[in-house]
């Protein structure tokens, strides 16, 4: 497995291994990997010639310099990972190699994607994974950029960047690989403690409830269990739940017939949020 830092070695490398047919597989990600990672790693590798993961902590994606000094950085075990899932290629680029000295972002028009949930909560969080993303297709021009549906709204946002780019890349949503206990894997469970680990669970019992609920309840009274299941509970905020269209992201107030919808749910343990979602077919 090669690792490179810079983007010029890169692209050098490219030049010497890269034949015009060859497809490359590109999964980008902020480290402290874990097996949903692995799983875009191994889509990847079964679908092209050569897979190339990313390592960057984008610092334009975060609203909180709290959440940003606090994300995991474990490079080492990192790199480790992805050599036993036989990643061809690591590109894990410094700040600087990336934004120079102007760390600002791009500002996208994602025809209001970028308005609905994680949107109202986390400022311009959405042009800062624009930016990278652009800036990392650009740099590697992968025929296959694999996207986790943990992060389902930022999935639909990258294709409507690229979509309105005319960038020359085939965007695919991986599903959502979870603990045995039902909690979705990600970098940010490593800040939980061992209590609130086991008592996330809550969260995707809640979002399969809600798929149970949603064939017989008005959305509403889902809304309001909901609601109530996280009121009193001693370990955990609810930020929000909602019931969205797949394509425009909107809240919907109804579900109708042979539609494709998902829940959304975001949730404080603590000072660490953790978000889901499930699909729901109508
Ligand atoms: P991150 O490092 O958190 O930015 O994630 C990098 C990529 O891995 C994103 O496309 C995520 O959606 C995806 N990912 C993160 N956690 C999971 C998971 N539990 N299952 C599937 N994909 C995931």
């Amino acid at each position: 497995m090669k690792v490179f830092k810079t983007k010029t070695e890169l692209k050098t490398y490219f030049k010497e291994i890269r034949s015009e047919n060859d497809k490359i597989g590109f999964v980008p990600t902020m480290g402290a990997l874990h097996q949903g990672h692995l799983s875009l790693i191994k889509q990847s590798k079964e679908n092209n010639h050569f897979t190339i993961a990313s390592i960057f902590v984008n610092p334009t994606q975060f609203d909180k310099k709290e959440d940003l000094d606090n994300y995991p950085k474990t490079l080492e075990s990192d790199l480790d990972l992805l050599e036993k899932a036989a990643c061809d290629i690591v590109f894990a680029p410094s700040i600087e190699e990336i934004y120079h000295d102007n760390i600002v972002s791009i500002h996208f028009d994602f025809d209001g994607l970028e308005n609905e949930m994680e949107g109202k909560y986390r400022a311009g969080h959405f042009n800062g994974v624009g930016t990278i993303v652009k800036t990392l297709f650009e740099i590697i021009a992968p025929t296959n950029a694999y996207f986790g549906e943990k992060d389902f709204q930022q999935l639909q946002i990258v294709r409507k960047m690229v979509k309105k780019s005319k960038l020359n890349v085939s965007v695919i949503g991986c599903p959502i690989y979870r603990e045995e206990s039902g909690l979705a894997m990600s970098s940010r469970n490593k800040r939980l403690s061992e209590k609130e680990k086991k008592a996330a669970s809550i969260i995707y019992k809640v979002l399969k409830k809600v798929v149970e609920k949603s064939s017989s309840e008005t959305i509403s009274d889902i809304e309001q269990w909901v609601s109530v299941e996280f009121k009193n509970h001693p370990l955990f905020d609810l930020e929000y739940f909602t019931i969205a269209d797949i394509e425009t992201l909107k809240t919907v107030s109804k579900l109708s017939p042979n539609s494709q919808y998902r829940a959304f749910i975001a949730v404080y343990a603590n000072t660490v949020r953790l978000i889901d979602n499930i699909s729901i077919n109508t």
